[in-house]
């Protein structure tokens, strides 16, 4: 199967979070099952042409965006070992963030991401690619089934391939002021409940959910989180109503990327079978935070600091756990806010609170590697790649056991480690916290347990095999569904 991968972000060429990390990995395993995975991308001023061996097609597509035509160069690289085309288009991609800057979302989104929707559409046109089934991610490819849909006139060479929608994370939508309609040039059916419509606004995920043949999500506990009303982002509604094209799979990591083994950033390398350099990670790891000596584990923590992520529920905790002479090493960015409160914090308790703000891979690799606990009390979490990072790297993750941290991480009921990988707290509270990190610590405390639960994790097979294979069943699905709409187009009274 030939499959079109739709996404504002993918490993090595850019990537914000999660979703760059999985539009990179899934193409190799998919190839392994013998399909073409074809990625599309926009270029945007911070990617490396030179690194990647990005080069000019000498081709471009042209867009009729409300009234103005704008164009995107087609541009191509093998970086991969599989097809990228990114287009270019210096108006919209020439800017220093992806998505906004600190003035907070750049104004234009709708009409950028409007544009690489149809771009992504007419480089197949262009370059004469007839995809099976187009996967789109997220809500900045969302638009990409519903221009399928509503511009036959232009996109009808592909009325028969499917499409699949990929909900990363339901809590980023793009909604959009209704002025915005005029850049889509959409017909107003789709801008209308049935689409786009929602509470006055327009939503491009929304459209994408409507609009596609199977939708996705990123693991089976938040595919059922995502159709209750507390946890649905007010788009419940519409998943229930689409609850059969619904399947959660969970997300791999790319394990020749992330392998303690033969990591480049590492101070010393270490496996499962080898596990001895790890204390030298460690030995640095705290050195290179400036954390005082201590007997109690170091926990390292890694990610966006915003309140997705537990970040208040952490530093409503710090005290606590400075009391209990626990250690942190964290890396983040994200809100402003939550930044200089890190920032206060790391002032306050010296030795105790190592901060570095900021987005660092290499420092990452550190953490993970050098941590004895990995700390994740995501308030929601769609799947999460740390903790499944975390526990290759031999560091089990302390998680708030919702959606993927609650598939991934099996957690420790003493007093026998037996299958468990790591901890996990039910109740978002300061208490369920920090009684949690009090039961890491006990069992950091009983060497035979600890080693236990850190080999579990080490030994889990967190690679994309299996999710490729299930992706690969809803590929199958979709293009039946596919089929069964063109039948129905070209022989209506059949
Ligand atoms: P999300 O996509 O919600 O941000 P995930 O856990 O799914 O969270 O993925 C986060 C990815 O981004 C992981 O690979 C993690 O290591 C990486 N990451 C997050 N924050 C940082 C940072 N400040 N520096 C380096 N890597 C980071």
């Amino acid at each position: 199967m030939h499959v079109l991968s739709v996404g504002s972000e993918a490993v090595p060429f850019v990537k914000t979070g999660g979703l760059g990390d999985v539009c990179g990995a899934l193409p190799d395993p998919l190839a392994k099952r013998g399909h073409r995975v074809t990625t599309v991308l926009p270029l945007y001023r911070g990617i490396d042409r030179t690194r990647h061996g990005i080069t000019d097609t000498g081709k471009a597509v042209r867009i009729h965006m409300g009234g103005k035509t704008v164009t995107g160069t087609i541009w191509h690289s093998r970086a991969t070992g599989h097809d990228t085309y990114l287009i270019g288009c210096p108006a919209y991609w020439d800017r220093p963030e992806l998505y906004g800057d600190a003035a907070g979302d750049y104004p234009d989104n709708a009409e950028r991401f409007s544009f690489f929707a149809r771009a992504a559409l007419s480089l197949c046109l262009e370059l004469g690619l007839l995809p099976d089934v187009i996967h789109n991610h997220d809500w900045q490819a969302a638009l990409v089934p519903v221009y399928l849909r509503e511009q036959p006139g232009v996109y009808g060479a592909l009325a028969g391939t499917g499409t699949v929608q990929t909900i990363h994370n339901l809590a980023y939508q793009g909604r959009f002021d209704n002025a915005a309609r005029e850049a889509l040039d959409l017909p107003d059916r789709a801008l209308t409940m049935a689409g786009l419509e929602f509470y006055g606004q327009l939503n491009f995920l929304k459209g994408g959910l409507m609009y596609a043949d199977a939708i996705t999500t990123v693991s089976p506990t938040y595919a059922k989180e995502i159709q209750h009303e507390e946890t649905g982002c007010g788009l419940d509604g519409v998943l229930r109503h689409r609850h059969d094209a619904l399947t959660g799979i969970v997300n791999g990591i790319d394990t020749a990327l992330w392998d303690p083994e033969h990591d480049s950033q590492l101070i010393a390398r270490f496996s499962l079978a080898h596990p001895e350099a790890r204390k030298a990670n460690r030995e640095a790891l705290i050195k290179e935070f400036g954390l005082s000596s201590g007997t109690g584990p170091v926990i390292g923590m890694v990610g966006r600091l915003v309140e997705q992520k537990g970040a208040s529920l952490l530093l409503e905790s710090l005290e606590a756990l400075v009391r209990m002479e626990v250690r942190l090493a964290i890396l983040g960015s994200g809100d402003p806010h939550l930044e200089q409160d890190f920032v206060q914090a790391a002032r306050k308790y010296p030795g105790y609170v190592g901060l570095v703000i900021g987005f660092d891979g290499a420092l990452s690799r550190r953490i993970y590697a050098g941590c004895d606990l990995f700390l994740m009390p995501s308030r929601f979490e769609p799947c999460g790649l740390s903790q499944l990072i975390a526990m290759r790297y031999g560091a089990p993750p302390i998680v708030h056991r919702v959606g993927g941290l609650a598939d991934t991480v099996h957690p420790y009921h003493p007093p026998h480690a037996r299958d468990a990988t790591g901890f996990a707290f039910n109740r978002f509270s300061t208490d369920a916290l920090l009684a949690c990190v009090g039961q890491a610590l006990s069992a950091f405390g009983k060497a035979k347990v600890f080693e236990r639960i850190r080999k579990n994790g080490m030994a889990r097979d967190s690679s994309w095999a299996q999710s490729a294979a299930a992706y690969e069943e809803v590929y199958h699905k979709t293009r039946k569904v596919a089929d069964m709409r063109l039948r129905e187009r070209l022989h209506p009274d059949a």
